[in-house]
């Protein structure tokens, strides 16, 4: 700021006056102006009050951008909204609130904090120890302040991470744990189903994550889940049910797309080779890309109305199978030299022990099923969310060269490609997901009220949803190349963290691990 002396130097007597009036007015206590008296905030420590200034702010769900205003956040909560456009300056209720901290998000985006809906918390890959931190830094550096965890290996450990979450002990997004119905010893009577569901709601679960059971199970598992207050998410492989049993039986949510298409094959079963195994996963991975082309049309459409009447939502995780339609775009991402753990990286090379890694002899051909694969899959998506579905995101990173976080984001993107709106493919990621955790209350909004899930966004993500990459984009600005982008700041239950720093932090863990291993 200059000073009045320097303003009146330059200016004359008239601009002094001009000046000391600036002056007068700069004088009112930081009430009314508080950027000079507010602190940054702190990454890691919530702050009693903390105000996001001047931002332009997509709500989760599904209306457009509005701003600018000032998001007040006390505590944990999002307190209040102060709209500043000149309609509410004109009207004289665009005071300005006080906090003790403050971010200045002049030309910058708010958006709830953004939910993975299908994520797995991993502390190791193929048997060698990864660093959780690694994953809990990744995703709350892409924006990520709930993870919808499904399918944990060891559910007594996420519990505690839950609620040392929950209380703020560690950097991580808010976790929801989705138990594994079928992990070993997997129920075989529909009395020991209904006595399972019963055993991880005393665990402590808050969902279930269900696949590969026979109908029987599936129905006393669902039944008995409703009785609960259990959801239940299904990831139906090529098995004995398809959509049309979640339609039944009433599922929250099919994750990925197989029992779809599946529930519209005319012949029941799709038109595998003899030689077909569906314990092989060349095969299977093969052969999933010749799905989708096999549903028929019609059919397809019923089973989606289907789904919309019972309201089983969809969590299609995109992202997951790209390297199928695209092996090279998937092995040579650019996050990849710098913040790919060796871990991980050992996990992705093709190797029929470590699920998903099944890269071996895959040919263009392949690609290309996959490739109409994916238009189809759009196309019924897009379909389904016009006859009023519920879709959500979810990365379902660690398998199929996906990186935690950077995974979410490439899912909007395919959403995008998939036709979307950009404003309704941040609805999928935050006020839909939050339905289908049923949090719908507390979660997925930019709202007085809500919890403080917030993050700051460096870019319009409804222009470019790649500005929301830790990574940012690179945009002309007056003819020359700058590096933007990038959430700045992901505020989970009103604790904000900073971007660049805990993007900062991978990479170093990354490094020391590389250099552990002498390379
Ligand atoms: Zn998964």
């Amino acid at each position: 700021m200059q000073s009045v002396r320097s303003i009146a130097y330059r200016t004359g007597f008239r601009g002094f006056v001009v000046a000391m009036s600036v002056a007068v007015f700069l004088a009112i206590p930081s009430r009314a102006f508080p950027q000079a008296a507010t602190r940054a905030p702190v990454s890691g420590t919530r702050a009693a009050s903390l105000v996001i200034r001047n931002a332009t702010i997509v709500d989760g769900n599904g209306t457009p951008a509005s701003g600018p205003g000032d998001i007040v956040i006390r505590g944990n909560r999002i307190a209040e909204i102060v709209w500043l456009d000149p309609v509410a300056l004109k009207a004289g209720s665009a005071r300005r609130p006080t906090a003790d901290t403050e971010i200045d998000a002049t030309g910058k985006y708010v958006l709830p904090g953004l939910i993975n809906g299908h994520a797995h918390v991993q502390d190791e890959r193929g048997g060698i120890p990864q660093p959780l931190d690694y994953e809990l830094k990744l995703w709350l550096a892409s924006g990520i302040t709930s993870v919808r965890e499904v399918g944990a290996d060891n559910l007594a450990n996420l519990i505690t991470l839950r609620g040392r979450s929950a209380r703020g002990e560690v950097a991580s997004p808010r976790i929801f744990v989705y138990a594994r119905f079928g992990a070993p010893p997997s129920p075989r009577t529909p009395a020991a189903a209904r006595a399972r569901v019963q055993e991880l709601k005393r665990i402590g679960a808050d969902g279930i994550k269900s696949g590969g059971i026979d109908r029987d199970l599936m129905t006393a598992m669902l039944d008995e889940a409703k009785k609960t207050g259990l959801r239940v998410a299904h990831h139906a492989g090529v098995e004995e049910t398809n959509a049309w049993d979640d339609i039944r039986l009433g599922t929250t949510s099919i994750e990925h797309w197989y029992g779809i298409p599946d529930a519209a094959l005319k012949d029941g079963v799709q038109g595998f080779p003899a030689s077909y195994n569906y314990r092989n996963e060349v095969d299977r991975f093969r052969h999933a890309g010749r799905l989708w082309r096999e549903a028929d049309p019609e059919k397809l459409l019923n089973v989606l109305d289907g789904m919309v009447a019972a309201n089983v939502a969809w969590m299609p995780t995109l992202d997951i199978y790209e390297a199928s339609r695209d092996l090279q775009r998937a092995q040579t991402q650019p996050w990849f030299a710098d913040y790919l753990h060796p871990t991980l990286e050992k996990y992705f090379r093709p190797d029929p022990a470590n699920h998903g890694s099944y890269f071996f002899g895959w040919t263009s051909t392949d690609e290309t099923f996959w490739k109409e694969n994916y238009r189809i899959w759009m196309n019924a998506l897009r379909e389904f969310e016009r006859r009023g579905g519920l879709i959500g995101a979810g990365d379902d990173a660690g398998f199929i060269y996906q990186l935690y976080g950077f995974g979410l984001i490439r899912e909007l993107e395919l959403h995008e490609e998939a036709g979307f709106n950009p404003i309704k493919v941040i609805q999928h990621a935050t006020g839909n997901n939050a339905r289908i955790l049923g949090e719908e209350s507390r979660l997925g909004r930019v709202r007085s009220g809500y919890m403080a899930d917030l993050i700051v966004v460096n870019g319009n993500p409804l222009e470019n949803l790649k500005v929301l990459y830790p990574t940012g984009v690179e945009e002309m600005r007056d003819g020359k190349a700058v590096r933007t982008g990038g959430v700045e700041w992901t505020i989970k239950d009103g604790i904000p963290y900073n971007g660049p720093k805990l993007l900062a932090e991978v990479k170093e863990m990354v490094r020391a691990a590389r250099a552990g291993q002498g390379r």
